[in-house]
């Protein structure tokens, strides 16, 4: 859907994107992730034409983007920040609307998205008149991505939307946003320095170091098989093996034997959980229970350590 080749940029000398390939596939959730100062930011801003590169060319949906009309093309893609910019004298509602506005929709259809967006959001009716220092920083959040998808994007391009929020919220967020992803079947495009979050959302991984893209794969492929000294290091040596085990689900480790002991593990859970339960309970092995609470079978503290799923899975 979007497909950069061989695209540069540079700030007076200093190079920010070096000749820069790179594909995300459309309906994917794709993470840009890298140190501050990698290019992150400058890479996302390129697909919009916040930001015009020096040279290369920057395909949408097959079409060279310099060939598309601005307006046109920014009316395709969301775009949401950390700094939100919010308008302060727009309440809630105003502030969600301004793409309909600007494509002059009728009032009904814009007040049935208004309300349509806020409870995707999970925003209460009731914020609907408020203004911006009303609210709190995760609701600001969440009307900032309202309003990025307020004109039906194809794309939402999204730049530390969650960095300004505290841990709780952040997560809330960040759940709301691979829900809302699952549902919409959107192409996204986050960038972000948190590599849980990165982990957590992202289907498609794309690592940045000075400009360049340094791997690019599923989160799993990435701690599984660091391509460099640099990616390893980047994913903590010391955490790889923790970050490895919150990408996998009990229900593909656990084994059929029933009848153990001990406080059961949901079958949603990942390894990482399941580690925790193991050293709080102070046992090696653990039952397992499905998503109605029926025993299916149990997790032994060796399963941690096995490098492949169970080949038959459940259905
Ligand atoms: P990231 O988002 O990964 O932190 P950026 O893409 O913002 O990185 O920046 C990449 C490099 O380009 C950095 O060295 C940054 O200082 C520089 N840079 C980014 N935007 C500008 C700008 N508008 N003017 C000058 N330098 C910039
Ligand atoms: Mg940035």
């Amino acid at each position: 859907m979007i497909e950069f080749m061989q695209v540069n940029k540079a700030f007076g000398d200093h190079p920010a994107v070096k000749n820069l390939s790179l594909r995300l596939e459309e309906g994917a959730f794709s993470v840009l992730i890298g140190t501050s100062g990698s290019g992150k930011s400058t890479t996302l801003k390129m697909i919009n034409r916040l930001v015009e590169p020096d040279s290369g060319i920057i395909h949408f949906s097959g079409q060279d983007i310099r060939e598309l009309p601005l307006l046109a093309l920014r009316r395709r893609m969301g775009y949401a920040i950390q700094s939100i910019g919010l308008f302060p004298h727009w309440t809630v509602a105003q502030n969600i609307a301004t793409v309909p506005q600007l494509l002059k929709w009728p009032k009904a259809k814009t007040n049935a998205r208004i309300d349509e967006l806020m409870a995707l959001l999970g925003l209460e009716p009731d914020l609907r008149a408020r203004y911006p220092h009303q609210l709190s920083g995760g609701q600001q959040q969440r009307v900032g991505v309202a309003r990025a998808l307020a004109g039906d994007p194809e794309v939402l391009l999204m730049d530390e939307p969650f960095g300004a929020l505290d841990p709780v919220t952040r997560g809330a967020l960040q759940q709301e946003m691979r829900r809302i992803h699952q549902l919409l079947g959107r192409t996204i495009v986050l960038v972000t320095h948190d590599i849980d979050e990165a982990l957590r959302l992202a289907d498609n991984l794309i690592l940045m170091d000075g400009g360049e893209v340094v791997q690019q794969g599923t989160p799993l492929s990435m701690l599984s098989a660091p391509g460099s000294e640099f990616a390893r290091r980047f994913f903590g040596h010391s955490e790889l093996g923790v970050r490895l085990l919150s990408l996998r689900r009990v229900a593909d480790y656990a084994r059929p034997d029933e009848n153990v002991q001990g406080e059961p593990l949901a079958d949603t859970l990942s390894l990482r959980d399941a580690l925790s339960g193991f050293m709080t309970q102070r046992r090696t092995v653990l039952p397992v229970v499905d998503s109605q609470g029926r025993p299916c079978g149990s997790l032994h503290f060796s399963d941690l350590l096995r490098e492949e799923p169970n080949d038959a899975r459940a259905p």
